[in-house]
């Protein structure tokens, strides 16, 4: 129901969480947070509060720069830490708010080709859809972007990949996603509120949008993949 993320230049789990907080008013029921760790997604997960996850944070800390955080509302699959964002495969990891639509399709695809499920979501046809064109030899942006025109439903999304260091790939169909921009990092938050502690500086995307952020760099694309320009609100200070 909360999405977050971060390219960042300084581990960034606690950042998240700070973020994760402000989403809180939504209400949810599960929360994690997925970071790059040497290069590879590790992540922490769990059932309940933000005070859980920040528990389970405490116990087996979570370092790393580039990170996606979330607060889930279950629509499909019941409330577990199973079933609790982030999704991820070794190559991808993902937080979404919304339904997908055509998960059923995908997911039948996705086990013929040898896909392995862990969860009963909607989401997690997304992390392995966009890991099979990894497979395939498209680059993680190329792979997230042709897997995101074949989602139909409504959705925010952010992912963020394995080896690539402050890359952060989000998309926004129907759930609101801002981008945040910072001096030397980049926000991705469902809403300039999330965003507050780190930037006032922010722009909304519009439907069909996809966002690549590479470290503070934003490249903003439309649903024709053309770059794209997003008005830069100046959101009151409220850090
Ligand atoms: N449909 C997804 C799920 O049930 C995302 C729910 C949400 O927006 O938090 O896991």
């Amino acid at each position: 129901c909360g999405i977050v993320g971060i390219a960042g230049t300084r581990d960034c789990a606690g950042q998240i969480l700070d973020a994760l907080r402000r989403l809180e008013y939504r209400g949810y029921d599960s929360a994690g947070i997925a970071t790059l760790v040497s290069g590879q997604i590790d992540r922490r997960r769990a059932i309940g509060k933000l005070s859980a996850l920040d528990l389970v944070i405490k116990d087996r800390p979570l370092p790393g720069h580039t990170g996606i955080g979330h607060t889930r509302w279950a629509t499909h699959g019941k409330p577990s830490e199973a079933n609790a964002h982030p999704h991820a495969t070794s190559k991808v990891a993902v937080v979404h708010n919304g339904i997908i639509e055509n998960y059923r399709e995908l997911k039948a695809e996705l086990i013929a080709k040898g896909h392995h499920f862990e969860s009963e979501t909607d989401t997690e046809v997304c992390a392995h859809l966009v890991t099979a064109y990894m497979d395939d030899g498209l680059s993680a942006e190329s792979a997230a972007k042709k897997a995101i025109r074949r989602l139909h439903g409504a959705y925010a999304l952010a992912m963020i990949f394995r080896g690539e260091e402050g890359l952060l790939i989000g998309a926004r169909m129907g759930s609101p996603l801002a981008v945040g921009y910072g001096d030397k990092e980049a926000y991705l938050g469902s809403d300039a509120f999330a965003l507050a502690p780190f930037t006032n500086r922010v722009s909304y995307l519009d439907d069909g949008d996809v966002v690549v952020i590479r470290g503070n760099a934003v490249t903003i694309y439309d649903s024709a993949d053309r770059p794209a320009n997003r008005e830069v609100k100046i959101t009151a200070a409220s850090a």
